[in-house]
């Protein structure tokens, strides 16, 4: 957590801090680390460039909302102070929700202006006041033209993945909404790219402009995050169940040593309840092709395979690696790890050692030229805890789609029927417990063995190994309701297959 000094150091103020550490950022990125003191300024344009993923939102949503907040108390008109536009309504809706989370209880009023949508609604809320618009340009234009929306008190304007815009033939749309608002607003421009139509059109918009370039290759070595958890062979998967509920968002590859033992962890995850399928060399080129497609498409969230059946197959965006076993040799280590953290993507890469295998992992970690962290396999507090995160998340965009008007009067009536019979706080706990109620559920954990804290000393004597199991065991902390119910091999409950499906992506 030291690195959260990073973040401080760039002289953001301590609520931004706190909703930093609230999100579960540790460091800034790079773009951010160049970008926030510039803008925190308040004046000078500039355009940052750096890959996708690498967190470019942060880096001037923060510095907004530091002005948004910093003009409060001063008599401001209800007119936008700052105008972000988005190629997509996507888009639109992400940089939102990023920067209400970002915000962390400072009222900054944040209004989404897309296509395909409710002009109404978009104008009540331009209406009650608002502090910055989000908007593709199509549709900003169209309020503008409308004259719904006026951008007159803009100081800040920001293209957010200009090149996307630029390919989507925005540029007209784009050079019109600009030319509408103060000559002395600053102006951002953010993008993968820098073709050449971005810089003409810096040149004819933006005074002199900073320009923050991040190289590609700067970020792809710390992309993938390493760290292994040391179990017992007949621990494992208990400790996969665990690994893969951590991340409700969980999509990654789970490497198995045979074929045999792929199909097996894949029989069992699906039995689970998983979106898991086994991939190996016994099955036809066809159905191979056919699961690797359906993983692509994201209709699989996890695949496991051996080696051989994942070589060449390329998957973007996989969230994790699992080494459920570790690799023949460091050469496979790194290549099963390298299918993770690309694309700019935050991976993570978990390998399962069990005690002997303590040596073989220092050499790879010495070969592989690479720090793999020593970790605790998570705990079932963690995993709830790392659930309702992404619930509470989950349910935020839920009621901002509503707050948007995508939710029908029926339900506003219904909602004003149940209060007046019953307090707000119970209505909504009854109706969360009955839809995400199982998706908490604690039962289904089984118990694992706590090597964290193992010597390195017992390590070197694996004739012990044999009573170490149940004396692990009773060093375990499981939850307090769980020690009851630790599961006998034939009273298992059935597997909750609730993992927020229901609220869909
Ligand atoms: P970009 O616009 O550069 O493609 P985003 O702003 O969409 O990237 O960020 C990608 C993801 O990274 C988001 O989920 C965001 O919350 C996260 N993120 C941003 N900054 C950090 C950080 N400093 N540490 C960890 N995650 C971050
Ligand atoms: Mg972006």
């Amino acid at each position: 957590m030291q690195n959260i000094q990073e973040f401080i150091d760039l002289g953001l103020s301590d609520t931004s801090i706190r909703a930093i550490q609230e999100k579960g950022f540790e460091k800034p990125t790079e773009i951010q680390k160049r970008c926030i003191p510039i803008l925190l300024k308040g004046h000078g344009d500039l355009i940052g460039q750096a890959q996708t993923g690498t967190g470019k939102t942060a880096a001037f949503a923060l510095p907004l909302i530091e002005m948004i907040d910093g003009m409060k108390g001063t008599k401001q008109s209800e007119r936008p102070k700052a105008l972000v536009l988005v190629p997509t309504r996507e888009l639109c809706t992400q940089v939102c929700t990023e920067i209400q989370s970002l915000a962390y209880g400072r009222t900054v009023r944040t209004v989404a202006i897309y296509g395909g949508a409710s002009y109404n609604i978009q104008l009540r809320n331009l209406k009650d006041g608002v502090d910055i618009v989000v908007g593709t340009p199509g549709r900003v234009q169209d309020h503008l033209e409308r004259k719904t929306l006026s951008l007159e008190d803009v100081r800040v304007c920001v293209l957010d993945e200009a090149d996307e815009m630029l390919d989507m033939g925005f540029i007209e749309d784009i050079e019109n909404i600009l030319s509408q608002m103060p000559e002395d607003r600053q102006m951002l421009c953010f993008s993968a790219t820098m073709p050449q139509p971005i810089l003409k059109l810096a040149s004819t918009f933006m005074h002199d402009y900073e320009l923050v370039k991040v190289q590609t290759n700067d970020m792809t070595s710390s992309l993938t995050k390493q760290i292994f958890y040391e179990v017992y062979e007949k621990d494992k998967l208990e400790a996969l169940r665990r690994t893969i509920d951590m991340d409700p968002n969980f999509y990654g590859l789970v490497f198995c040593r045979t074929k045999i033992q792929c199909d097996e962890i894949g029989e069992k995850l699906i039995s689970m309840g998983y979106n898991a399928e086994a991939l190996h060399g016994d099955l036809s080129q066809t159905q191979r092709e056919l699961i690797v497609h359906r993983m692509r498409e994201h209709r699989i969230s996890i695949l496991v395979a051996t080696d051989v059946a994942a070589r060449g197959i390329d998957i973007p965006e996989l969230t994790h690696v699992i080494n459920y076993c570790l690799p023949e040799d460091p050469e496979s280590y790194i290549h099963r790890v390298g299918r993770t953290g690309r694309a700019g993507k935050q991976g993570l890469a978990v390998t399962f050692i069990n005690p002997r295998e303590f040596r073989k992992l220092a050499f790879y970690k010495k070969i592989a030229k690479t720090e793999i962290e020593k970790k605790r396999v998570p705990s079932v507090e963690e995993i709830i805890e790392a659930k309702k995160k992404t619930l509470l998340e989950d349910l935020k965009r839920i009621i901002s789609d509503a707050e948007q008007g995508k939710c029908p009067e029926s339900m506003y009536s219904l909602a004003k029927l149940l209060g007046e019979s019953h307090h707000t706080t119970n209505i909504i706990a009854a109706l969360l417990n009955d839809k995400y109620g199982r998706a908490t559920d604690t039962s289904k954990y089984g118990i694992i063995a706590d090597l964290y804290d193992r010597s390195s000393e017992s390590r070197k004597e694996p004739r012990q190994r044999r009573e170490r199991p149940e004396r692990a065991e009773r060093s375990e902390r499981p939850a307090k309701h769980m020690q009851k119910k630790a599961p006998s091999k034939k009273g298992k409950k059935k597997a909750n297959t609730s993992r927020f499906k229901t609220l869909g992506k």
